[in-house]
């Protein structure tokens, strides 16, 4: 059987309340563990977020189910609620610290099947630059970033400085959406995760391409894209054809936008056979990595089956997919080795 890393999935420790009113007592999330102890609600202040279940925070009960999933190698990130960019950032770098270390404490339990991606104080890029290097050195494989903090996309001048830094310390990085535009016209249904989502996933990557950024960032710098880039691959053509015809698009862009896809990956969360299709001729088999959103309810719920069964990718694309890409990207050791 073909091995399996999935890059994209989530955790959220076993956080107290008064932990997070160490950060923000009104906004700062923590766990409420339902009676029994195999559900809980994310709380922020005083407000239920999400309702959550166990594997979110017991790697023992993520192995379990990764075993009953196929999966070899899981990457875990912070669920986007505890990035904590609107704090004070010396808080936030405390805060990021602590999940960071309650994170690769999670990855002891199974050292050879779980691993994690940081997160830093994005709202300071010096104190974000230092935490990515200190989790990189203590374990970590890599970091998860927001995909903007406030009003900054990934074209301002400090968030490149950081991709910069990753790029020089071999650092990869996973774009995660978040804090979606919403402007109020989406409340219902979960339409900000539907619509909002993917926008923001292209956004950040228009941001890098028209802003000229991947001009100035190294090209070793190792990035992805989660949900498979959202509604970039899907809409590309028609932002090289405003590249053409317009100079405003063309202004800070030296090059056809769709030429500059070489410069990061995508995960496979895209949940039909033609999308994943199109995902595949638009990035290359080598820029596309298995990743479920696992353990939440919009992820892929049998992890990996959308490329395990897909009709038009042979042998050796499925193999890119589903682990050997993953496995280049993050470093990762060889897989029997690992399992042996
Ligand atoms: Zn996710």
């Amino acid at each position: 059987m073909t091995r399996r890393i999935d890059i994209h999935s989530h955790f959220f420790p076993s956080i107290t309340r008064e932990e997070a009113a160490s950060l923000d007592p009104e906004h700062a999330p923590w766990l409420a563990p339902a009676a029994g102890g195999e559900s809980a609600m994310i709380m922020t202040g005083s407000r239920e977020f999400r309702p959550v279940t166990r594997p979110l925070w017991d790697a023992r009960r993520r192995v379990e189910d990764m075993d009953r999933l196929g999966i070899d190698i899981q990457l875990m990130c912070a669920t986007p609620v505890m990035f904590g960019y609107r704090y004070p950032a010396k808080k936030t770098l405390e805060w990021a610290q602590r999940m960071n270390d309650r994170a690769l404490e999670m990855c002891a339990v199974a050292p050879n099947r779980l691993n994690v991606l940081a997160q830093v104080p994005l709202q300071d890029i010096e104190l974000a630059c230092a935490e990515a290097s200190r989790a990189f050195a203590a374990g970590h494989h890599g970091v998860q970033i927001g995909n903007h903090v406030g009003a900054k996309d990934l074209d301002d001048e400090g968030l490149i400085r950081f991709l910069t830094h990753c790029a020089l310390e071999g650092i990869p990085v996973l774009v995660h959406p978040w804090d979606m535009m919403t402007d109020g016209r989406m409340k219902k249904w979960m339409l900000p995760w539907l619509v909002a989502m993917p926008a923001e996933t292209q956004l950040s990557m228009l941001s890098l391409i028209l802003s000229g950024a991947f001009e100035r960032i190294p090209k070793t710098l190792k990035l992805c894209f989660a949900h498979g880039g959202g509604s970039f691959a899907f809409l590309l053509g028609r932002v090289d054809n405003a590249w053409r015809e317009r100079d405003i698009v063309r202004e800070n862009c030296p090059r056809l936008p769709s030429s500059y896809v070489d410069r990061f990956s995508v995960d496979s969360a895209v949940f039909d056979e033609s999308a994943l299709q199109l995902l595949v001729d638009v990035m290359g088999p080598e820029r596309v990595m298995l990743g479920s959103d696992y353990p939440y309810p919009l992820g892929e719920q049998q992890v990996g089956k959308l490329i395990e069964a897909h009709a038009g990718l042979d042998a050796l694309a499925k193999r890119q997919l589903m682990s050997g890409n993953a496995q280049r990207f993050f470093n990762l050791a060889d897989l029997d080795v690992a399992a042996a």
